[in-house]
Formats: C-alpha cells, sequence, structure tokens
C-alpha cells in the first residue's frame, strides 16, 4: 500500500553568504564558509538544543527550495554536464520531494540559532530537519565513491590590483579573501558553455565578485558592494 503524501514544514531557515546558487561548492565541508541556521517556534529555545553543544558536526536535513523538479536522470557537473546518470546515483538538486543532505561543522549552539561551517547551502533555504552526526556509525572511510572517487581539485587564486584595493577597504578584508579563495578554487563554472576569457560574476555575502580563468587556476578581476538586499 502507497504511503500517504505527508506535508513537511521547516523548522528553520538557512541565513548563508552565498545569495546565489552559482559559486556555492557541490558539496559541504570543501569551503570554509560559515552560516546559521535561525530556527522557528516551537524549536526556538533551549530545550530543542540541550545536548547539541557536544556534537562537532551535524546532518542538515533540508528542501532544495531554488530548484526545479528533474526526471529519473540528470547530467553531473562532474563527469563534464554531458553523460547521464540515474539520479537516485546522483547528489543533484533536481530529484524526487526535493531533499538535500549535507554533514557540516556544528561551531557553536545558541537558543533558536545554531552556527554552521562548511556549507553548501543557498541563503534562505527552508531546513526540515537537524541531526547529531555520529562518526562510529556515519563515517565509512572504505567506502566506494562510485564515479565521485576523489574531491573536486582545488586550484590557485589570484587577485588583480582592483580586487586587492576592494579587500584593502574593508576591516574583514582578510576573512573575506580567504572565504572567496577557497570557493572559487572549486572552480564553480558550469560545466558546459566555457569559454576562454569569459567574466564570470557571483554574488557572495555584500559583494559582486567577478572573476575568469588564468592558465593556472583563477583571478578574482574585482569585488563590488552589492545592490541585492
Ligand atoms: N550536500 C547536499 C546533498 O547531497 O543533498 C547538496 C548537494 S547539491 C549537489 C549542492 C548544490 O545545491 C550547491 O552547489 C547549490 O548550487 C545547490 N543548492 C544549495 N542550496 C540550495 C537550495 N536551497 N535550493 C536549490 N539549490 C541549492
Amino acid at each position: 500500500m502507497a504511503a500517504e503524501p505527508r506535508c513537511l514544514t521547516p523548522i528553520g531557515v538557512v541565513h548563508s553568504p552565498f545569495r546565489q546558487k552559482f559559486g556555492i561548492p557541490r558539496q559541504p565541508r570543501l569551503a570554509p564558509v560559515e552560516a546559521e541556521i535561525e530556527l522557528f517556534p516551537p524549536l526556538d529555545g533551549p530545550e530543542a538544543v540541550r545536548g547539541l553543544e557536544g556534537f562537532s558536526h551535524l546532518w542538515v536535513v533540508f528542501a532544495f527550495h531554488a530548484a526545479g523538479e528533474g526526471g529519473p536522470t540528470v547530467r553531473p557537473p562532474r563527469l563534464g554536464g554531458r553523460d547521464r546518470l540515474g539520479v537516485l546515483a546522483t547528489r543533484s538538486t533536481h530529484r524526487p520531494n526535493g531533499l538535500g543532505l549535507s554533514a557540516v561543522t556544528l561551531k557553536a549552539v545558541a537558543p533558536g540559532r545554531l552556527i554552521l561551517g562548511g556549507v553548501d547551502l543557498l541563503d534562505g533555504t527552508p531546513v526540515l530537519d537537524v541531526k547529531p552526526y555520529l562518526p562510529w556509525s556515519d563515517a565509512i572511510p572504505d567506502a566506494a565513491a562510485g564515479f565521485a572517487e576523489a574531491p573536486p581539485p582545488a586550484r590557485p587564486v589570484h587577485f588583480a590590483p582592483a580586487a586587492e584595493a576592494a579587500l584593502a577597504e574593508r576591516t574583514d578584508g582578510e576573512d573575506l579573501r580567504r572565504r572567496l579563495a577557497a570557493v572559487v578554487a572549486l572552480d564553480p563554472r558550469p560545466a558546459t558553455g566555457r569559454t576562454e576569457g569569459r567574466v564570470y560574476r557571483m554574488a557572495f555575502a555584500d559583494v559582486d565578485v567577478a572573476f575568469t580563468e588564468e592558465e593556472e587556476g583563477f583571478r578574482v578581476l574585482s569585488l563590488e558592494a552589492s545592490l541585492r538586499d
């Protein structure tokens, strides 16, 4: 007998510097980017998070609220966006029920607030559940990883003089440089349609960032104050 449809109500929302999908790492813990989960009532008090401070990592179950529905196959970027695989063999955002699952670092716990590290989550992502990560059960170091055997390589990132000048004007310039370099190093570009010399733009935290590929890696060309709210 088919199960009854079930309506899921978000328990919170993600506040993340990733203001758009472009630029977000394709899995968690690849770049040192922090985000916050704001928990909604009735889970916004101290009771709901009592005991959580003893855990270093969390599973976050969330909704891919900004992704469309997909079919039974997808083209993973890791395979160059050419080959099709079954959606259930991938971590694609276009999937049945639109559910995402990320193991992230838990940096701090407060009533109604969880501070996360290493996120791959869009700003505004609805959070459906949070569970502690149990290394003795969840970590499987000798697991086979199919077509995704190794983490994506991180390429060198340099900053052009205009980008350096923008960073120098900020009190958090060094921190922003570190986070941005780690994100760009993962090569956020779509797998198809890459052309030499093309300038890519992404919104990150409060800046609009322009970068391009260069011989070894990438060059951040400019950082401008974002006009988005
Ligand atoms: N770790 C999760 C999983 O396996 O379910 C997410 C993997 S998915 C490949 C990661 C990508 O999802 C990110 O690069 C970003 O483009 C996209 N993404 C993150 N949050 C999203 C959201 N709320 N709605 C739609 N897409 C999102």
